[in-house]
């Protein structure tokens, strides 16, 4: 067995929150071999498998007990280029943002407004990541994973993974499928998006009236650096709630009773409503309590000050979806995946 095997190990540096949890084994899976070997020694020793990339989208709230698997798997390889269109296959262990440079250097757009989101590529369909207006699914080709109950490899379609807001058929269906390698179809002629308001004022104070998908990556990666807390000085998992959608008419009584509600009119009617807006209504904008707190400039980021545990951050969010739902009738969703 090749598998490098840790017994009671921290994840306090594979978590961003960095909340400090043991695992009873931690290994880390650079190849194929790696998961398959993984995955028998996972039946074999009776540990459930927790499958891991960078750790950015997950509250851990209490000692690990299984296999958690450090996906670490690295290659990015060309599969179609006719000049225009192009595929690019990259294992899932790839960071997501380097990969995203990397496509931007060999002159291929599509992936610039996701730049600098922290994590894997492996991770990046689990939730249809998303941001300034473009998600995974847009340029989404194809990937490979391992169906964790038969043993076998399965190819997926972007219809087949029913990718929505945040959501996806991988993060329905919890444990089953294993990411191995994903497929994205990208362009060498740029479209490029720009509706957020915010990019293209920054392009605007940075004199750039013809910008390039480099320019809106370096745009999008210096608006994110000044709003968001760096998970490597204060602890995080970006958003820590989902934009909730409600109906038109809800939309509009609240509109009435609160001029200022940020919302957003979706193609199917409803209206999808500024989490952070409602969070920050209510007064929670830089809460803080023993170590766990809402962040003092985004309160849609829950953060840990140093030792909070992940069972008071989850307290505090419930704490929040519960003061929400009183005052505005809205029932807040939380993004990362609660272990
Ligand atoms: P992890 O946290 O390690 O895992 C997330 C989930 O995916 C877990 O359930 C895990 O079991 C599963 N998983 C991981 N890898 C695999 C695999 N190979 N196969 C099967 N299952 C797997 N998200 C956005 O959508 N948009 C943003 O703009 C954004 N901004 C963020 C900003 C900050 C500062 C932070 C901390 C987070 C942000 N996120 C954002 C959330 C996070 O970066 C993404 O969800 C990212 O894709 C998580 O990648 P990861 O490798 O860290 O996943
Ligand atoms: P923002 O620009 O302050 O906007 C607040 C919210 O309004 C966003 O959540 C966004 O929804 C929505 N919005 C803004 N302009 C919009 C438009 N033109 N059309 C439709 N919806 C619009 O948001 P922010 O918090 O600084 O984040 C910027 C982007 O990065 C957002 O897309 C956000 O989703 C993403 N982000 C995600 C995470 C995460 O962990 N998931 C963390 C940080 C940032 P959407 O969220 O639906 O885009």
């Amino acid at each position: 067995m090749s598998l490098q095997v840790q017994v009671d190990a921290s994840l306090k540096a594979y978590n961003s929150f960095g909340v400090e949890v043991r695992a009873s084994r931690l290994a880390e899976a650079r190849t194929d071999s790696d998961v398959r070997e993984a995955l028998q020694y996972s039946v074999e020793q009776k540990l459930p498998l927790l499958v891991i990339g960078g750790g950015s989208n997950v509250l851990l709230t209490g000692d690990v007990r299984a296999l958690v698997l450090r996906m670490a798997s690295r290659g990015i390889r060309i599969l179609v280029d006719d000049g225009e269109r192009t595929v690019v296959e990259a294992e899932a262990g790839e960071v997501w943002h380097a990969f995203v440079l990397w496509t931007l250097e060999q002159g291929m757009s599509g992936l610039e407004n996701l730049s600098l989101i922290p994590g894997t590529v492996g991770a990046a369909p689990m939730q249809n990541i998303g941001a300034y207006g473009v998600e995974v699914k847009d340029v989404f080709e194809g990937l490979t994973a391992l169906d964790r109950q038969t043993g076998e490899l399965r190819e997926f379609t972007l219809a087949e993974c029913a990718f929505g807001y945040r959501d996806s058929l991988f993060k329905q269906q919890p444990g089953r499928w294993l990411i191995l390698r994903v497929r994205f179809a990208l362009s060498r002629i740029e479209r490029l998006h720009l509706e957020y308001g915010p990019v293209r004022q920054r392009l605007s104070e940075q004199g750039i009236e013809q910008p390039t998908a480099k320019d809106v990556s370096r745009a999008i990666s210096s608006i994110r650096g000044e709003k968001l807390p760096d998970p490597a000085m204060l602890g995080n998992a970006g958003s820590f709630f989902k934009n909730p959608l409600v109906s038109a008419v809800h939309a509009a009584q609240l509109k009435r009773a609160h001029p200022e509600l940020i919302g957003y009119p979706q193609a199917d009617g409803q209206v999808k409503l500024a989490a952070g807006w409602l969070i920050e209504a209510a007064g929670w904008k830089g809460f803080r309590e023993a170590d766990a707190g809402v962040h003092r400039l985004q309160s849609l980021v829950l953060v840990n000050y140093g030792s909070a545990t992940g069972l008071q951050l989850l307290a505090l969010a419930k704490r929040i979806q519960a003061d929400i739902q009183q005052r505005f009738a809205v029932q807040l969703e939380m993004e990362p995946n609660v272990y």
